[in-house]
Parts: C-alpha cells; sequence; structure tokens
C-alpha cells in the first residue's frame, strides 16, 4: 500500500499543522526546518521547567544507568522518595503513582467507589462538573463534561452526574443516597481557564462533610505549581479528601500520581496496580521536579511571572477590544468576542510564538514556570502585533 504523506503511518487522531518538532530548550521550541518558536504551551502545561532542562536530562542518565524497572512487585527508591516529598508537602498520607492524568483519575473514581461500598452502603455516584475535563479513557470521558463527547463511544461508564461549576444549589439538589464523592478541577483547564469560585470550593467542603461524601480535586493541570502555589487547594483554604497530579509532576516525562488521605486508603492487594506505575527513572524525575520547584523563590517567580503575563494580556484586551482575562498563576485564559482564537493561534505560530485556543472565543496561556521576564515581555509584544493585524 502506498503512502500520500510522510505522517501516513501514524493513527490521525487530530490536525496538525505540517512541521516537525526537532528540539527544546527553555521557552523554546524549534522544528525541522531550524525555525524557532516560543512556547507558551509547553506540551499542555506539561514542561514546568522548560524544553530538556538539564535537570531532567541528568536524573534521566543517571537513573537509567542504575535502575530503571525493578518491576511493581518491589519496592524502589526513588517512589518512595517522591511519594515522602509529596505527602509532607501536602495535606495527604498515601500516594499511588500513574502514567497519566487520566489513569490516576481511574484510580480516584475506583478508590471512591470501594469507599462507598466499604462504608456507605454501595454509593456509587459522583457529581462532576459541566464542561469539566478529566481524560480520555472511557470512564473518564464519562466523568467529563465536555458537551460534544455526549454521543460518543456508547455506552458511557455510569454514574457521573453533572451539575454546572460554581452552583452549589444545583450540587446539593445532585446528592442522593447513591452519591459518594464530587470531583472537579480547581480550575477548568480545557473548557477555556475557568475557575472554580472560593466560596463554591469551600461549600463542596461543607456538603461533602454533611453527606458524609469524599471531595475529589483533579489537579492534573492545576497542580504542581502552576497557580502559584504548589496545589490549587492551598488557595481555596480548605483539604480535598483525594487529589489527582499529572502533567507538570514530570516536567514532560510519563508519571502522574493519585493522592488520598489515610481514612480514604481502602484499595487492597488485587485492587489497583500497573506494570509502570512507580517506576523508578520516572520517579526519579519527579522528585527532580519537586525539589527544584521547592527551591526558595520558585513559586514567588511564578506568581510574578503570572502577574506580569495577566497584566500585560489586560492591557492588550483594552487597547484591542478583547474579552476578560482569567486564572491564576501561569494559567491563564483571554476571552475573545471575535471567536478568531484557531485563527489567531495560527497566525502566532506562523511567527514564532505557540499559543493555544482552548476554545474558539479562549486563548490559553501555559509557559513555563520558569519563564523569563524577557520572554513573557516578549510574548506580549508578538501578541500586541497579531492582534493589530488581524483587527486590519
Ligand atoms: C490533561 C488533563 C487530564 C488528562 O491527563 P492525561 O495525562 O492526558 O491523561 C485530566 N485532567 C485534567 C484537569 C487535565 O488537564
Amino acid at each position: 500500500m502506498s503512502k500520500s504523506s510522510a505522517f501516513d503511518s501514524l493513527m490521525s487522531i487530530t490536525k496538525r499543522p505540517p512541521m516537525v518538532m526537532v528540539e527544546g530548550r527553555g521557552s523554546w521550541l524549534t522544528d525541522s526546518s531550524g525555525k524557532r518558536y516560543l512556547d507558551f504551551i509547553q506540551g499542555w502545561a506539561v514542561n514546568s521547567l522548560g524544553h530538556a532542562p538539564e535537570v531532567i536530562s541528568q536524573t534521566l542518565s543517571s537513573q537509567a544507568a542504575r535502575l530503571i524497572s525493578p518491576s511493581p512487585a518491589f519496592y524502589n527508591q526513588p517512589a518512595i522518595s517522591l511519594a515522602d516529598l509529596l505527602t509532607s508537602h501536602s495535606c495527604f498520607e498515601r500516594v499511588f503513582f500513574a502514567n497519566s492524568g487520566a489513569e490516576a483519575n481511574e484510580g480516584a473514581i475506583k478508590l471512591a467507589r470501594k469507599w462507598g461500598s466499604l462504608h456507605k452502603q454501595g454509593a456509587y455516584e459522583i457529581i462532576t462538573m459541566v464542561n469539566g475535563f478529566h481524560g480520555r479513557t472511557l470512564a473518564t470521558m464519562s466523568a467529563s463534561g465536555k458537551p460534544h463527547w455526549q454521543e460518543l463511544f456508547e455506552p458511557k461508564v455510569p454514574g457521573f452526574i453533572k451539575v454546572a461549576l460554581n452552583d452549589l444549589d444545583a450540587t446539593r439538589a445532585a446528592i442522593t443516597e447513591r452519591t459518594v464523592a464530587i470531583m472537579l478541577e480547581p480550575v477548568q483547564g480545557e473548557a477555556g481557564v475557568i475557575p472554580a469560585s472560593q466560596p463554591f470550593l469551600q461549600g463542596l467542603r461543607q456538603l461533602a462533610d454533611q453527606h458524609r461524601l469524599l471531595l475529589i480535586f483533579d489537579e492534573v493541570q492545576t497542580g504542581m505549581g502552576r497557580l502559584g502555589s504548589l496545589f490549587a487547594y492551598q488557595q481555596a483554604g480548605i483539604e480535598p479528601d483525594i487529589m489527582t497530579l499529572g502533567k507538570g509532576i514530570g516536567g514532560g516525562v510519563p508519571l502522574a500520581a493519585l493522592l488520598a488521605k489515610e481514612t480514604v486508603c481502602c484499595f487492597e492487594p488485587g485492587d489497583q496496580g500497573g506494570t509502570y506505575n512507580g517506576n523508578p527513572l520516572m520517579a526519579a524525575v519527579g522528585c527532580a521536579v519537586l525539589e527544584t520547584m521547592l527551591q526558595p523563590g520558585f513559586l514567588e517567580q511564578v506568581r510574578e511571572r503570572g502577574v506580569q503575563l495577566a497584566n500585560g494580556l489586560r492591557k492588550l484586551s483594552t487597547q484591542h477590544g478583547l474579552g476578560e482575562v482569567r486564572g491564576t498563576g501561569l494559567l491563564l485564559g483571554m476571552a475573545l468576542p471575535a471567536g478568531n482564537g484557531d485563527a489567531i493561534a495560527e497566525a502566532a505560530r506562523e511567527q514564532g510564538l505557540l499559543i493555544n485556543a482552548a476554545r474558539p472565543d479562549t486563548l490559553r496561556f501555559m509557559p513555563a514556570l520558569n519563564v523569563s521576564a524577557d520572554e513573557v515581555d516578549t510574548c506580549l509584544a508578538m501578541l500586541d502585533q497579531l492582534f493589530a493585524q488581524q483587527a486590519a
């Protein structure tokens, strides 16, 4: 069979531009023609320390030379160390490692259902949010509230009840004796950077306490310093019972985690596992990433760059008559009343700036957490030009 393009051996799952990315360093990505891009997508908020940081390449090569995979049947030191680091810097006592955000969320759903079967007469329903995003496995797609996923891959995994984000009354009304948990993103990322309000999150904690439900935070996108604190729940002043991490925790390598309070941990041998889960190669990188984030001044820098970018975007919005700027830290969204997000993201790419149109009416910014002030200024200057060109 002949192939019509250089990419035909790959299963077609999304529209991609024709360039091939070959190299990255910090905030910059280079394609095979040598063209350079200022990257404010960073693998979808994944490269928390930028492209190919030395701390990750060194950790990978030294750990690879020492031990890659002793099998999940044995303890390994990097997994123990990373779990200790995570529990000592969060409100959780236990960690299960996974390879993707979706897998960590599957684990959260299973843990909640198991807890319901043991402690709540088999309650299994989980209240999730309209427009929420939790991943692409069958259960996490079922938990997600993306409107155009409604009809896909039927039948869905049952047991997910959707309510509108920030609607506490609707959430209260959705609780029945079958409800075991409430699960949400503290800031909806894929939906276009839509924050859950603090009163809503605090209200959910109260509802969960009143009705003995588990509160699950999907911090795959908001966790690991993205919002300027190590985790988003810290800014809401409440503690969830379960939290999932992904994306930034591996700084670019496949690593995710399910964290839970001791009282919730009810998996028994055979309930949960996985061939690569907690392998030392990825766990060692996770340690290096988290240790970097814990260095004095790191999170302060994230907050400073976040304010710089948000203020700059607000100024551009006023100048060019665009919409509101949403989000915290280095997860920011900008509304585009004209709905021309895809055109702007494409024009930006041609001029060497990578930004994501999370929706046609929203641009999303998720640079490396160690992006420099100059790089933020460069991004803003390029956007200024782009908005002027689009208006012309
Ligand atoms: C990206 C994301 C996921 C899915 O993570 P994968 O690693 O792609 O499986 C889940 N939840 C949220 C909030 C995300 O942003």
